[in-house]
Parts: C-alpha cells; structure tokens; sequence
C-alpha cells in the first residue's frame, strides 16, 4: 500500500498544484446506506471466513476498516467539493469490486457507492455518471446501481481479465488481452462521448486506473505513459470543456517497478491539476449547477 503516500509526496515534492486536506473516517451511517451490517461487524471484529479473506485478497488487520473508512470519506469529500468548485481527487479510492455484503479484489468499501448515497440522501435528484477506465471491471460498482435512473455506469475494461463474472452495467466495453494503447484509445474516443451525451450529468466520477499500463502486472494492457496521459486529458478535457464537475479516483495499479504506480496516479492528478489551471477565468465552477441548498464542509484532496 506504499503507492498511496508515495503518490502524495510526489505531489507535494514536485509542488502540483494541488490542496491537500486531510478527512476524518466515514461515520457508519452513511457506510450502512450501501453495506450490510453483518459484513461491516465482520471487517471491525475480524471474523471474516478465510474464503471471504481470499476473495478480499487483503488479510485481516484491525485498521483495515478504518484505513477503507478514511479513503471512502475522501471520496465523500472530494464529490462535495468537485460540485461546489468543479474538481478534486481522492490519492486513493475507486474501489470498485465491492459489493454491499462482501469485499472483493483488494476492495474493502465502496467509497463511490457510499459517496452517491451519501449526496442523494440530501439531494435525491442528483445524477452521477461513473466513467472507469481501470483494466478491470467495476463489477460491484455496477450491480449496486443496476436499475438506478440516476447513476449511470461506464466501464472499459479487458473482457477476459479479472473479474471473471461480469456484472452487466449502463456501457460495457470489453477489450482483448494485452490490448495495444491505440486501440484502447480508439475504443475510449469511440464510446465515452456518447454515454456522456447521453446522460446529464451533475457530477462525473472518474475512476482512473494506474493498470492500464504496459508494465502493470495484472492490467493486461499496453498503454505507454504517453497514452495514459492522452487517456487522461481526454477524460480530464471532455469533462472541463463541458463544465461539468469531475471527481479524479485512483482504482487499481500494481506496476512491476516500485514507485511507478504512485508516479502514474500523481501523473493523472497533476494533469488534471494543470488543465483545471489552465482554464480561463471563469471556468472554474460548473455551468450546470444542481440545486445544492446544503453548505458543503471543505474536504478532501482539491485541485484548485
Ligand atoms: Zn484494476
């Protein structure tokens, strides 16, 4: 788990343009709007099976729920504060295989889950469009908004690579094994503009993915650092050209090289960072405004 504080300190070494705010665990209430309390008790006392332990992929520690808490409260954060000043990122989150009663692929919470329903518990109306271009699957992501009008889920993923069930979300994009970056590129410009066009969004959660990398060891794709950030000022341009708010989620990444993984995340976020900067005055906030009578707390990890 060093690629998360090895991501910050690389922001904050290399003086990113970025606010680094620190968040509190997500209180169990908002947890309990999207997991059970009976897989919530057994993350606390540790009293998951060993099966449970082995589809988790994480071991037991008496921190695990707490450490998962805290990323789920930046994401939480950062989703308040994208809609009230356009974007910010969580240095960690994007959990995306888990589900409400169990943990799967290193994936504890659910903090995008969570997040959804913790802003349409005050404002139900609010549509979120979750664009993930992790390698893998949002599996959990997708079965617990199947059905939701107000959620819409995008994935693009390897079709033959983990998980090996696929659960069926709003837009699905299956790529081969050990895909080129040209044709996972394609196959991006292809297909996200029109799930985005095809749903009005307030908020875009993007769930970037540092494993779509050539050297990832469980991403299955070819992606050079050059075509993982065309990938993200792709996601990043779309989103600012349209003023529309966006949340910038690391997902998954587990390069052979030690270091590169948090080198690849905190490459996304400075991009975004820059982009966000570079905009004209005036385009830092959102043109298409929910009605938020709620006065958002100041929270997590904010490009400004
Ligand atoms: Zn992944």
């Amino acid at each position: 788990m060093q690629k998360f504080p090895e991501a910050h300190d690389l922001l904050v070494s290399e003086g990113a343009t970025v606010e680094i705010t620190p968040v509190a665990p997500a209180p169990m209430r908002q947890l309990l709007r999207v997991h059970n309390s009976g897989y919530l008790r057994k993350l606390a006392h540790g009293t998951l099976t060993d099966k449970e332990v082995y589809k988790l992929g994480l071991p037991w520690h008496p921190r695990l729920l707490h450490r998962s808490s805290l990323e789920t409260a930046a994401t939480v954060a950062a989703c308040r504060y994208a809609l009230d000043h356009g974007m910010a990122a969580n240095l960690a989150g994007g959990t995306h295989h888990a589900f409400p009663d169990q943990g799967l692929g290193y994936c504890v919470l659910n903090d995008v889950a969570v997040a959804i329903g913790e802003l349409q518990a005050k404002h139900s109306t609010l549509r979120v469009f979750i664009a993930d271009t992790d390698a893998h699957q949002g599996n959990g992501t997708h079965a617990i908004f199947r059905g939701d009008q107000r959620v819409f889920t995008y994935s693009i993923h390897g079709e033959r690579n983990y998980p090996s069930a696929k659960e069926a979300g709003s837009c699905d994009v299956g790529l081969p094994r050990d895909v080129s970056g040209h044709h996972y590129l394609t196959a991006l410009t292809d297909t996200l503009p029109d799930a985005l066009d095809s749903f009005p969004a307030d908020l875009v959660i993007w769930i970037s993915g540092a494993d779509v990398h050539e050297r990832d060891r469980f991403g299955q794709m070819k992606l050079t650092t050059e075509e993982m950030t065309a990938r993200d000022r792709f996601v990043i341009d779309w989103c600012l050209d349209r003023r529309l708010p966006l949340v910038v989620l690391y997902g998954g990444g587990y390069h052979r090289e030690p270091g590169m993984t948090a080198r690849l995340h905190a490459n996304t976020i400075g991009t975004a960072a820059m982009a966000f900067r570079a905009r004209p005055s005036g385009h830092d906030r959102p043109a298409r405004q929910p009605d938020l009578t709620d006065p958002y707390q100041p929270g997590a990890p904010s490009l400004r």
